[in-house]
């Protein structure tokens, strides 16, 4: 029995289902079932919420949110091996949980919830920079989702909540900015994994506001944040300079400087840009 639930270990569990970790899957296990809970606590109260957890694998911080009393969890998992894992959880919380099979960069989880929704997930970094930024720019606004809660590694998320002035400061802000509270909640040593990563890891907050801080068309604000840090060391009228013929006069409009280097602006200035470009 374990701290938060009468479910073996997790050591127990990933030797009884032979889950030994695979890299190719960016495997590594949370062991702790009252680091998960924790985390769990992150996404505030689940109660009356269905949370959608990417990657459960042993399924540590899906019983961490089960026992933090989440209404459903709906999990999405790539490795078949950790499903009888999974449905031993499922057993043990009665109608609760629901696992699917597959990638969750191709699975459409939005038939499987109902809202409020939170997600929440330990995943490996691509994946979970890919997904983050699918989940921050939907057509519509607000998103199928109340707010994510995140495990990254501590260098990407320092660039979702940097502010304008430095390196960590990019494309991941800006649009995890623009509509989005975000806040590291967490930070995790390596050794809180198994096996454990080169680098810390650290849970990110993002709680969707209700409207975008500053108006923007999001296709056109997308262009020109990845123009601007696709060649971050430029100067803007030099970096920006195939959006528009006039793109200096453009930027003056917008109250930026066409010296100005992407690093500098802040969220205002790029929507303020996107709306001077869409004009
Ligand atoms: N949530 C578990 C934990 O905290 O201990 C496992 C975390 S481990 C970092 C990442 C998990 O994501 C693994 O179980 C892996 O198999 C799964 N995974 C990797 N790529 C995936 C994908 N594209 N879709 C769904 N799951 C994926």
């Amino acid at each position: 029995m374990s701290a938060i639930d009468d479910l073996p270990p997790l050591r127990a569990v990933i030797a009884a289902h032979g889950l030994q970790a695979r890299k190719a899957l960016g495997q590594n296990f949370l062991l702790d079932l009252n680091l998960t809970a924790k985390i769990a606590r992150v996404a505030g109260d689940l109660a009356g919420a269905d949370v959608l957890e990417v990657g459960p694998g042993p399924g540590g911080l899906t019983r961490g949110l089960l026992s933090e009393g989440a209404r459903r969890v709906v999990a999405v998992e790539k490795d078949a091996r950790c499903l009888p894992a999974l449905a031993e959880i499922a057993a043990a919380y009665p109608g609760r949980l629901s696992v699917l099979e597959g990638d969750a960069l191709r699975v459409d989880v939005a038939a499987h919830l109902a809202p409020p929704v939170k997600v929440v997930a330990n995943l490996p970094y691509n994946v979970g920079t890919e997904l983050l930024v699918r989940w921050l720019t939907p057509e519509i606004w607000p998103p199928f989702w109340e707010s994510l809660t995140l495990m990254f590694q501590r260098e990407v998320a320092e660039r979702i909540v940097a502010a304008p002035g430095g390196k960590a400061y990019g494309r991941l802000a800006v649009l995890a900015q623009w509509r989005c509270e975000a806040r590291i909640a967490m930070r995790l040593p390596a050794e809180a994994f198994l096996p454990p990563p080169k680098v810390s890891s650290a849970v990110v907050h993002l709680r969707a506001l209700p409207a975008p801080r500053f108006p923007a068309d999001p296709e056109v604000l997308q262009r020109v944040v990845a123009a601007g840090f696709n060649q971050r060391r430029k100067m803007l009228r030099a970096s920006l300079k195939g959006l528009a013929p006039d793109i200096e006069d453009r930027l003056r409009a917008a109250g930026l400087s066409p010296t100005d280097r992407a690093e500098q602006v802040p969220v205002e200035g790029f929507c303020a840009l996107a709306r001077e470009v869409a004009r």
